[in-house]
């Protein structure tokens, strides 16, 4: 389907709300009905009826529409986060005695859901490195139903061979999951290459805007709907409407932002490859990288996010860098319009700093919608500084 068609038109049925070009918000909790049977109907569909907001809304509808037809994808569930929305899916697919395959280094909360609230109840998770298939053929066990994969990882890029996991997956009867925030669907369409399940933090480029956190999952209509039916409405973590019209708003500007990211990145990480005080900078389209033939092959687009190691010999260098910089700013998230910094050593204990652990050493930048020239004046001066 056309994305351009997607974006401005699909799910839009502007006759029914004055031609607006601007879809309503439904703030509504509930529907009313004139009959008992449309009660009855709808309490025996509610996946295709709108009873309550916590499950069906007609403003969350236009955008699962959108997002599902980006995502090649028959449906999507909309969530007041992105953790939400990897909770859920996981959640969907275990009991108690299963075991997942996880990449290495998910999600910070992902990581958390798998080493400390599913083995409560029984499911257990092998941490791997996903960048080569015949790992997962080595975790794999008789109780595996479940793959977490994560690619491009969203601090050291690691790509995982889509195609090459789902397939393997398949024959062994394993759902695969895909956390897609990275590339959005416009990037890299995971159910297209075989994924079952494709989710995002739509916090990050689908907002564009850092002024909502939501999430969503994609996915076939019959698994789609099996969430939605347990899960979805269990939890209750369904996104609000006037967070999905924030959503919306975002959608609109989508192609056009990740262009101007895209040619604003390659200009950084240009600056930052000749800097003498960069010893190495990560960035999937980067010829150098390590897994640059793969990220050509299954991405159509890498842009914002990048990390470079900075040269310091102790941790008061890296902090003066951050503490400099009078434009970027330091604060987690990305995909917003603004560009910002996070250096790895703030997860370190200060006295923990070692400077030969290039891991210490690595500052994670997101490119914003700023002239390329004011981000790379700015990364000078601060390079300047120390
Ligand atoms: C931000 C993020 C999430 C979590 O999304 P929230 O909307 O913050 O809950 C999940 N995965 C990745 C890769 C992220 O960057």
């Amino acid at each position: 389907m056309n994305t351009s068609y997607i974006i401005n038109e699909l799910g839009e049925e502007r006759e029914n709300y004055f031609n607006a070009v601007a879809p309503p918000i439904i703030q509504t909790s509930n529907f009313t009905f004139k009959t008992v049977h449309e009660l009855r109907h709808a309490f025996e569909n509610e996946y295709s009826t709108y009873l309550y907001s916590r499950g069906k809304n007609p403003t969350v509808d236009i955008l699962c529409k959108k997002l599902a037809a980006l995502d090649a994808s028959e449906d999507c569930l909309l969530f007041n986060s992105g953790a939400a929305a990897i909770f859920a899916a996981v959640l969907a697919n275990v009991k108690a005695g299963d075991h997942i395959i996880s990449v290495a280094d998910p999600y910070t909360w992902a990581k958390k859901m798998f080493t400390e609230i599913l083995p409560r109840f029984g499911v257990t998770t092998s941490f791997i490195d996903g960048r080569h298939i015949k790992n997962f053929e080595e975790a794999r066990l008789p109780n595996t139903t479940l793959i977490y994969t994560e690619s491009p990882n969203s601090w050291d890029f690691a790509l995982q061979d889509l195609t090459a996991v789902a397939s393997f997956a398949k024959q062994h009867g394993i759902i695969t999951i895909c956390d897609n925030s990275y590339c959005t669907p416009l990037y890299q369409q995971p159910v297209a290459m075989g994924i079952d399940l494709s989710l995002q933090s739509a916090t990050k480029y689908i907002s564009g805007h850092s002024d909502t956190i939501a999430g969503a999952l994609c996915g076939s209509a019959k698994i789609i709907a099996r969430i939605f039916n347990s899960e979805y409405n269990t939890i209750g973590s369904g996104i609000q409407p006037f967070n999905a019209w924030l959503l919306l708003r975002g959608l609109r500007t989508l192609p056009l932002r990740l262009d101007r990211i895209s040619s604003t990145t390659k200009k950084i990480v240009a600056f930052l490859q000749q800097h003498p005080r960069v010893e190495e900078v990560i960035f999937p389209f980067d010829a150098a990288f390590s897994q640059y033939q793969l990220a050509k092959k299954q991405m159509t687009g890498a842009c914002g996010l990048l990390t470079f190691v900075i040269k310091a010999d102790n941790i008061t260098s890296i902090e003066t860098f951050c503490e400099k910089l009078q434009h970027i700013m330091m604060a987690v998230s990305w995909g917003g319009h603004e560009s910002l910094i996070i250096p790895k050593c703030a997860s370190v204990k200060r006295e923990n700093f070692d400077a030969a652990n290039r891991q210490h050493r690595m500052l994670r930048l997101y490119a914003g919608l700023e002239d390329a020239d004011y981000i790379i004046e700015d990364l000078k001066r601060a390079f300047d500084k120390i």
